[in-house]
């Protein structure tokens, strides 16, 4: 099946096609490898880049929320306030109000007796109201701390509502406060606004190129989004987490996301908030895309350049063997060309063009010495179908000589014999009559003693012209001996024998015989004799012909007899 298909396809389009599958494997191959390897390292660098997003992100959350708890702790221990914790609540005031000022941020700021009652706030916000029960005052009894993300509680109907009507989010400051003597006596807390880290997170992310669509999401320590989309959702599982990066799937498709998690600073241990910075893949891997694209390009390019300078070089290598197979072909098929031009292109085609060479001259004396060979053996052929025509013709002249009578050149006996015979078996076989005449020239001797034998001869030769100029050309005359002559007539009974034997007779007897200047007249006498079905061969029809003739001549000559049974009985009595 393939053997078959690649004999339809020419030696150049093969190799071109060869070559053209392998450059574009090579392309294929080396595009597929360099776009793994782009992506690769395209991911590697972004998820780098997010890294370092993330980190500067955890980095300024530890360091604001280190500060804001180093802040409360001071302030909570400065000596000069000490006469004002319990007394004077509105120098108090005034303090926490200056604190607030120099950091917005700070939503409240208030002092809560070990009884939980508020003594001074910021605004005298929530003063004379109990506190005892929230987290921050229990711990805050304890020793400086700080408390992680949660709605506003008592305060959210108080403060003035924020913008987007949004609950109030905040992180909680708060460190015990000692008298003199080093007693307890309540609670410096603040309440930070959550939305301190939303700033945090947009000023990250203004120092990057807007491009890169990044993204940041702080996520508490067990997973639940407490900043960005989707708050309160635990978008990613632990072992993501865990891994520092990973892909993440989202109704708008695959995100590079990388993990730095807040580590605290110096007092502040940290609450285990984890960053999360996020890229959607295809913006990270762009670059590598392009990158791609041009290598396939570059590649498709080089591959077509390279099938088509294949496809000349084959093209020009192949010619030569066209040429020699056209130049062959030719010799296959036209007559008179014998030899190719010898062909040039590479030594092998030449030592090729060489050979082929060669082998035709071998073919050509071949050739030539078979043509001698035939025309050879067709003279001798020529020469011996000549021979023995000419062999055949001296013999049928032979034959004619043989056969014929030299003198009259009628039949001989010896031809005339065969002939009768073959006339009494046709007779014998279809019953048609057939009859013989015996002819004799009367007192032939005395011609001869008066006029010579040269004068008798001529005078047998026109006795055999009357005989042969009367009978029909079917039927045979024959010089039987002598001045005696034979006739057999097809067809014909006595009776019609007795009429053609009446005229050959009144011709010669009417004939003047002109030899050497002589004028002279001569007579025939004729015996005739119908063959019949008793003859068991012509002998016996001629003896009864010979018989009549005797009888002719013993009726006084220049007569005809016809055989009768009479003769015979006449005969066997004489
Ligand atoms: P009849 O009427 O009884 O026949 O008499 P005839 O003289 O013809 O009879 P016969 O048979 O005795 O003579 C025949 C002669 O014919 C004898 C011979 O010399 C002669 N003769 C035979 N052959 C030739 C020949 O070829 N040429 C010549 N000129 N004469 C021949
Ligand atoms: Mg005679
Ligand atoms: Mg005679």
């Amino acid at each position: 099946m393939l053997g078959r298909l690649a004999d339809k396809i020419s030696l150049r389009h093969q190799i071109s096609l060869f070559a053209g599958a392998v450059g574009l494997s090579i392309v294929a191959a080396s595009t597929l490898g360099s776009a793994l390897l782009a992506r690769g390292q395209a991911t590697d660098m972004a998820q780098n880049a997010l890294l370092q997003v993330a980190r500067s992100v955890a980095d300024r959350l530890d360091q604001d929320m280190a500060e804001r708890l180093r802040e409360i702790r001071n302030v909570a221990a400065l000596d000069p306030l000490q006469p004002h914790w319990m007394e004077e609540t509105g120098s108090l005031r005034k303090v926490l109000q200056t604190m607030q000022k120099t950091l917005p941020d700070y939503a409240w700021i208030g002092f809560a007796d070990e009884t939980g009652k508020v003594r001074a706030a910021t605004g005298g916000i929530l003063e004379g109201a109990n506190v005892g029960q929230r987290p921050w005052f229990i711990d805050g009894m304890k020793g400086a701390v700080a408390e992680d993300v949660h709605v506003a509680a008592l305060l959210q109907s108080l403060l003035k509502p924020s913008g987007d009507k949004t609950p109030f989010r905040f992180v909680d400051f708060a460190s015990p406060v000692t008298d003199a003597s080093g007693r307890i006596i309540g609670v410096l807390g603040s309440h930070l606004s959550w939305s301190w880290a939303d700033v945090v997170r947009r000023e990250v992310l203004s120092s990057r190129r807007p491009e890169l669509k990044e993204e940041i999401v702080v996520l508490d320590r067990t997973g639940r989004v407490l900043l960005g989309p989707d708050l309160g959702t635990t978008p990613y599982s632990p072992a993501d987490l865990a891994a520092g990066h990973f892909i993440a799937s989202g109704p708008d498709g695959k995100r590079l996301a990388a993990v730095s998690a807040t580590r605290g600073r110096g007092d502040y241990s940290g609450l285990g908030w984890i960053v999360v910075a996020l890229q959607p893949e295809d913006t990270a891997l762009a670059g590598a895309n392009r990158l791609t694209l041009l290598i396939t390009l570059i590649g498709l390019g080089a591959g077509a350049v390279g099938v088509l300078g294949i496809f000349l070089v084959v093209t020009r290598l192949s010619r030569p063997l066209v040429n020699l197979t056209d130049a062959v072909d030719r010799i296959g098929r036209e007559p008179n060309a014998t030899m190719t031009e010898r062909v040039h292109g590479s030594p092998e085609v030449l030592r090729l063009s060489a050979a082929v060479r060669s082998l035709l001259r071998r073919i050509g004396t071949a050739e030539s010495d078979a043509r001698d060979v035939e025309t050879e053996a067709s003279r001798a052929v020529q020469a011996a179908q000549d021979r023995v025509r000419r062999i055949g013709d001296d013999l049928h002249a032979l034959q004619l000589i043989a056969n014929k009578d030299a003198l009259t050149g009628l039949l001989n006996r010896r031809a005339f014999l065969p002939l009768a015979k073959e006339a009494l078996n046709a007779f014998k076989l279809y019953r048609r009559p057939i009859a013989v005449l015996m002819i004799d020239i009367d007192h032939f001797k005395r011609v001869n003693d008066r006029y010579g034998h040269p004068a008798g001869d001529v005078v047998i030769r026109k006795v055999g012209s009357i005989i042969s100029d009367t009978i029909r050309t079917t039927d045979k005359v024959a010089r039987f001996g002598g001045e005696e002559f034979i006739v057999l007539l097809g067809d014909s009974s006595a009776v019609g024998a007795a009429l053609i034997a009446e005229r050959i007779r009144q011709s010669v007897a009417s004939t003047v015989f002109e030899p050497d200047n002589n004028r002279l007249l001569a007579t025939i006498s004729i015996g005739i004799a119908e063959a019949d079905s008793s003859d068991k061969d012509i002998d016996h029809t001629i003896e009864r012909a010979d018989r009549a003739l005797y009888e002719a001549k013993s009726r006084g000559r220049n007569c005809i007899h016809t055989f009768t049974a009479d003769i015979a009985d006449l005969r066997s009595v004489a």
